[in-house]
């Protein structure tokens, strides 16, 4: 028997298949018209989305809602939904392995909408094609309850794929009064997760100088913040990107903004000369 779209949504709307459903208030399975010739896929709901249950609302619905109107479209016209149905914690990007066990829905939804025209709202591709210059983070876990082999791969292809500046890197410890030390055993042994850690703080080794290097040559208003630790006649500062750059330290202060232009990188810092004369 042809599934229906009511069966599919009450499906959906129980789904336990990943730990997303833990903190999630509702399942944004969708909004519009499932008739539509045009389906607008986002990648996972926010903070608004996921108290009202429909993607796309606040101001980044709004914006969308804008650009539809332009092009003679509104949400009557058109079916919204995203890849991932429950939202990430603190917005973070979803990973892998959520991808993986919530795409089927959408799979599913394509196969009864039938769209003619299929349009991908990626906040990663947008940000690298429209924003160069922001800088992406994040934070791992390595060894989270239940982590396998192939969930750690996914772990490394997601950073291969979004390319972050940096992360907090770190291994699971349960923390007393959290769901998952009430709920989820601390079931990942800690040879593995040590061994997960070391190929994701190498891996985002490898990213970060990757990205220092892209600014070498560049120039940057920095905000001085202290006397550098290695050498008294240097300051180490930030840039806009969150980045430490360490400088001449000449006349100037911690406070300061500091004009300098990129001249080596190590990993984690790059190294720069000031612009500014003094
Ligand atoms: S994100 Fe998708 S797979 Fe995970 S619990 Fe929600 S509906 Fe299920």
């Amino acid at each position: 028997m042809p599934e229906t779209w009511r069966a599919l949504e009450r499906e959906c709307a129980q789904c336990r298949e990943c730990a997303l459903c833990q903190t999630r208030h509702s399942v944004v399975f969708g909004t519009g018209n499932p008739q539509a010739e045009v389906l607008l896929v986002g990648e996972a709901p926010g903070a608004n989305e996921d108290e009202q249950g429909i993607p796309f609302v606040g101001k980044a619905g709004m914006l969308l809602d804008d650009m539809l109107a332009i092009i003679g479209l509104d949400r009557t016209k058109v079916y919204i939904a995203n890849i991932v149905k429950c939202r990430p914690p603190n917005n973070r990007d979803p990973m892998n392995v959520e991808q993986d066990a919530c795409i089927g829905y959408l799979r599913r939804q394509m196969a009864l909408i039938r769209p003619k025209i299929l349009v991908c709202l990626g906040r990663i591709a947008a940000i690298r094609r429209y924003m160069p210059d922001c800088a992406i983070t994040t934070d791992l876990i390595a060894g989270f309850s239940g982590e396998t082999a192939e969930e750690h791969e996914a772990t490394l292809s997601l950073m291969r794929e979004v390319g972050y500046e940096s992360a907090f890197m770190f291994k699971y410890s349960e923390r007393p009064g959290t769901f998952a030390q009430r709920h989820m055993p601390d079931d990942v042994p800690d040879a593995v997760k040590s061994a997960r850690l070391t190929e994701i703080i190498a891996l985002q080794g490898e990213l970060s100088l990757a990205s220092n290097r892209r600014d070498v040559g560049r120039e940057f208003e920095v905000l001085a913040e202290s006397v550098s630790h290695k050498r008294d006649d240097q300051l180490a500062g930030r840039t806009s990107q969150n980045k430490v750059v360490v400088f001449d330290r000449r006349d100037w202060r911690p406070g300061d903004y500091v004009r300098v232009r990129i001249t080596g990188c190590t990993p984690v810092t790059l190294i720069g000369e000031p612009i500014d004369n003094r």
